[in-house]
Formats: C-alpha cells, sequence, structure tokens
C-alpha cells in the first residue's frame, strides 16, 4: 500500500477544517497537508442539513472567518449562503486539491519511536483501504455523528399512517403541500423548521416537552448603512466586536443576574405575542443560558403563531396513531406529516479509534489543554468551538495558535509536543461545563472532562482565549516538548526515559538528577 507523508492531516472538510487548511497556507505556507474528507463535498454541517429554513443562529460577523469578511447584510445567513461562503473560501486558497472527498478516517495511531501519526482511511465509494503519515493531526469532525441524528423510537410509531422525517436526513422530494405538520422539538431546528413550512403546510404544530428561551433579533443588521461607508474590512472588524460584546455581555449578565435577564426575555416574547398564545409555552423553568438559547429573525416564529398559520403545544406524546399523535394530556393531534427534531447525537473526532503508542485513547479520560490539545496524545488537535457563541470565533484562534506551536517546534528542533496534567486537575464535569442540554447530557460518557484550572478549564470566554491563544507563551510546565535527536519509552518505574540517538544516553530529567545523586554518594 502507497503511503502518502504529510506534516498535518487534518479531518473533516467542514467550517474548521477549510479554516486550520487557510491558517497554514497563510502562516506556514511550506508545511504539507491533506484534508480527508467523508462526504463528497466541502461544507459539513452546512452541506448535510437540507431542512427548510436552514440557517445559522449566530450572526455572521462572528461565525465568518476573522481572515474573510462576510459581506452579506443578513445577520442569520442561510444554509446555502454559508455553504457557499466555506466553498468561495476554500476556492480562494486554491486548496482544491488539497481535499480527498469520500475519504472516512477510521482509526490513527501514534508512535513515538517514530514520532508520527499513521492514519487508516476507508474509501467511502468503493470500500478500499488508504494509509497516510503525518507529524500532526487536527481533528475538525464537528461534534455529531454524520451517520445518524438522536432519534429515539416513540410508542406506536409503527402504526401512524403518514410520514416521518429526521432534520438530519430530510428527504429532498419531501411534499408536505397542504399536508398537517407536528414538528416534535423545541430547540434551534425546531423554531427554525416552524415558520420555514407554514407557506406549503396547511397547518404546523410545534409539539414540545418544555418551552426555551427564544431571542428575537433583526434580520438585517441595523448599523449596515454606516458600514457601508466603510472600508470592508474595517466594518467586518467593528462589526464582529460588537457582537462579541454583545453576546459576551447577554451571557454574562444572564449567569450573574438570570432573574433580571429572564424577566426581560420573557417580556419581549410577551410583546411579540399581543396576548394571541399562551405565554407558559414560552417560560422555561431554568435560568436563561443553562440551556442554549433560540434566536429567531425579526421574531418569525412568533409572527405564525400569532396568524394562525402555526401553534404551539407543551405536552408530552403518550404514541403514535394511525393519524397523528394522542398526548398524555388526552389531546390528539391530527397529522400527515411528522418531524421529529429530536437533536443530534454527539461524536467527537469522527467516531475514529485513537491509539497511542499501542494503547487506546478513551475521550472521557482525557482534558482538553487549551481548549485544543488533547492531554497525553502527542501531536494532535482537536477543534472544538464555543457552545455560547458562533463555533468559528474559537476555532480561528485555535487554528492560529496551532500555527504558532507548530512554528515554536520548527524553531527549536522539536518532533513531539504532548500536554501533561502533572497534578491531577481532572473534574468528572464535561468540557460544557453547565450547560444541560439533552444531548450533551447523553453523551456525558463520552466527552472529555473540565480541567479545575487552566490551561485544563475549557471556557467559553472568547476575548480571554484570544489573549491565551493569539499572544500567550508557547512554553510552560505543562507542554512536554521532545527533539528531533531523542527518543523515549517508558522506564521501569514509569518515569519518562530520554535517550539521545547519537550517544544513546539517557537525557532525560530523571537520569541527569540520578546521576548528579550518584556522583554526590561517589564524592
Ligand atoms: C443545524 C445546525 C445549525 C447550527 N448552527 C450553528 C450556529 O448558528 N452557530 C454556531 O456557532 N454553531 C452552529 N452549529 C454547530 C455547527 O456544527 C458548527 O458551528 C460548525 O458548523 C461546525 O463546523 P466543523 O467544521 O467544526 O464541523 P462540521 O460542520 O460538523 O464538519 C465536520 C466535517 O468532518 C467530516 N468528518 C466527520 N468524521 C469524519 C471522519 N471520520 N473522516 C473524515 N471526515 C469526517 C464530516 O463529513 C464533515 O464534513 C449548528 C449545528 C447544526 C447541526
Amino acid at each position: 500500500m502507497q503511503v502518502e507523508n504529510l506534516d498535518v492531516l487534518i479531518m473533516g472538510a467542514g467550517i474548521s477544517g477549510i479554516g486550520m487548511a487557510c491558517h497554514l497556507r497563510r502562516r506556514l505556507p511550506e508545511k504539507t497537508f491533506v484534508i480527508l474528507e467523508r462526504r463528497q463535498a466541502i461544507g459539513g454541517t452546512w452541506d448535510l442539513f437540507r431542512y427548510p429554513g436552514i440557517r445559522s443562529d449566530s450572526d455572521m460577523c462572528t461565525f465568518g472567518y476573522a481572515f474573510r469578511p462576510w459581506t452579506e447584510p443578513k445577520i442569520l445567513a442561510d444554509g446555502p449562503a454559508i455553504r457557499q461562503y466555506v466553498n468561495d473560501t476554500a476556492r480562494e486558497y486554491n486548496l482544491g486539491r488539497t481535499i480527498r472527498f469520500e475519504r472516512r478516517v477510521v482509526r490513527a495511531e501514534w508512535s513515538s519511536v517514530d514520532r508520527h501519526w499513521t492514519v487508516e482511511v476507508q474509501r467511502e465509494g468503493d470500500g478500499r483501504h488508504e494509509r497516510y503519515r503525518a507529524r500532526f493531526l487536527v481533528g475538525c469532525t464537528g461534534y455529531y455523528n454524520y451517520d445518524a441524528g438522536h432519534n429515539p423510537r416513540l410508542p406506536g410509531e409503527e402504526h401512524f399512517e403518514g410520514r416521518i422525517v429526521h432534520p438530519q436526513q430530510w428527504p429532498e422530494q419531501l411534499d408536505y403541500i397542504g399536508k398537517r405538520v407536528v414538528v416534535i422539538g423545541s430547540g434551534a431546528t425546531a423554531v427554525t423548521l416552524v415558520p420555514a413550512m407554514t407557506d406549503r403546510a396547511a397547518h404546523v404544530t410545534m409539539l414540545q416537552r418544555s418551552p426555551t428561551y427564544i431571542l428575537s433579533v433583526p434580520a438585517i443588521d441595523p448599523a449596515a448603512s454606516l458600514w457601508s461607508w466603510m472600508p470592508r474590512g474595517v466594518a467586518y472588524r467593528l462589526a464582529r466586536a460588537r457582537n462579541v460584546a454583545l453576546a459576551r455581555a447577554l451571557y454574562v449578565l444572564s449567569r450573574a443576574r438570570p432573574k433580571t435577564v429572564r424577566r426581560l426575555l420573557l417580556r419581549e416574547v410577551r410583546r411579540q405575542l399581543r396576548g394571541t398564545v399562551d405565554m407558559r409555552h414560552f417560560t422555561p423553568t431554568y435560568n436563561p443560558w443553562d440551556e442554549r438559547m433560540c434566536v429567531v429573525p425579526d421574531g418569525d416564529l412568533f409572527r405564525v403563531l400569532r396568524r394562525g398559520k402555526a401553534s404551539i403545544v407543551t405536552d408530552h406524546i403518550e404514541s403514535f396513531t394511525s393519524s397523528g399523535l394522542r398526548l398524555r394530556s388526552g389531546e390528539m393531534l391530527p397529522a400527515d406529516v411528522v418531524v421529529k427534531a429530536t437533536g443530534l447525537d454527539v461524536q467527537l473526532m469522527g467516531g475514529i479509534d485513537v491509539v497511542v503508542d499501542g494503547k487506546p485513547v478513551q475521550s472521557r479520560d482525557q482534558m482538553i489543554y487549551k481548549g485544543v490539545l488533547i492531554q497525553d496524545v502527542p501531536n494532535a488537535a482537536m477543534m472544538f468551538g464555543y457552545s455560547n457563541i458562533a463555533w468559528t470565533l474559537k476555532v480561528d484562534i485555535a487554528c492560529e495558535y496551532l500555527c504558532r506551536l507548530l512554528r515554536h517546534m520548527d524553531d527549536h528542533g522539536f518532533e513531539m509536543v504532548v500536554p501533561r496534567d502533572r497534578i491531577g486537575l481532572r473534574t468528572e464535569d464535561t468540557i460544557f461545563g453547565s450547560l444541560s442540554a439533552g444531548y450533551i447530557r447523553r453523551a456525558e460518557d463520552r466527552l472529555p472532562r473540565q480541567g479545575k484550572q487552566t490551561p485544563w478549564k475549557v471556557r467559553n470566554d472568547y476575548v480571554r482565549d484570544m489573549w491565551t491563544l493569539r499572544f500567550g507563551s508557547i512554553k510552560d510546565d505543562v507542554l512536554e516538548f521532545r527533539r528531533a535527536d531523542t527518543t523515549s519509552s517508558r522506564g521501569s518505574h514509569g518515569r519518562t526515559t530520554r535517550v539521545d540517538r547519537k550517544s544513546g544516553r539517557d537525557v532525560s530529567p530523571y537520569a541527569s538528577r540520578r546521576r548528579e545523586r550518584d556522583g554526590a554518594r561517589a564524592g
């Protein structure tokens, strides 16, 4: 089998993988890299999800890359526009030949003797296997399983004579003209789908178990005319800074003064609904930002509810019947189409097997150093964005950090870097911290752990992360570097032994302390 040797191997051609490749092109143009993508297209989430109305719920000034301004006036962009933006970015950075489509990474094994990753790949089309070798591995595989969403089987589904669909596998030709649609769920997908489907459906019902905080934001940036007077790059940076500050202020205020924020959020919903819908459907039992908040452009969800094109029900499903759903309250919901917006199945590093020197790595045992490098896993990074503001804000600065780290390693002749927790800072919390959405609770046993303090504590704080990742020192007492002329193996007492390849001498700190001690005794 022919094996390709690379400096960096990127898994995934979504917004993060393409971003990482652009950062390499900009900062380390001499590095060789490929992007392995299991699908046939660029864009990840924005290519996979095709349900009506699919859009971002982050503003595009912060969801776009720092290095490539988003120029459309819409604040929350449609899926196809984001897909186009990612594709255009890849084209601008001439990434075409670096992306290998239909390559699913199944396994990556690190060897500390050879100082490289061996990456096993299965081709999606013909099932053939390929192998790649790389100095550094970057996981840009998002956070969920691409094969299927979370789709719990509900009682009586088999009796339903209508159509059941899941947003992750939206049937291209789904006909819902004049049909009664029930959307199960209360998250970002449900609040997007409900107004988007009302233009064709006879009626759309949103069926939720419990309410969510919903915030209406302007569809078009109110300052758009101001930005049009400025150079594009300046306007983008200013809009970005403003949106980061606003999002951060809302988050911090929600944590510090939950009652005040709750009152303000509910007051705005009441104003939007104008007494047409019972407020109990919009009054969550938890505090703002205990779970991800939903946003809607220009109150589109409230508008269709006001006009009676859609309705909202808060109840539990007893079972499907042949013509709809029977609820715990005894109410019957007639339906021709049921959309199960029941969420995602969380999966990290694309579900691959990661092995370090023969030992399998379990993500629930690891912490994430500076939110980028994986504890005890050499030369490996995981691009994992924010959950309270735009994902890409974090990915951008993480890519910058990685490029700085690679440059540092080149400058000092290091071949290997690995973050070690020497003082036991692991907690049992996951890296999502206090956010308690259903998909996070379901994945608790698979998620990396939160650290007690920096650099192991994953913070949802862009400004502090930006200082650390963009300007902070690379060297610290957590990162362990190995030079090109040393090999490593585990000593008989579990200590790390570093052997100089030329002289064969043990050059580990432990060995030098032992020599000093022996010398003192001999003296
Ligand atoms: C419907 C929806 C809406 C969202 N809206 C927002 C939003 O508004 N704001 C926000 O911040 N976040 C949002 N998110 C989260 C979103 O996933 C991220 O913002 C972002 O798109 C993730 O980009 P990514 O490139 O890291 O991962 P993804 O977009 O998930 O891309 C991962 C890529 O890796 C590939 N891959 C996976 N496993 C393998 C493997 N083993 N081998 C090879 N390739 C592999 C996949 O095929 C895919 O192309 C949303 C998520 C969903 C599902």
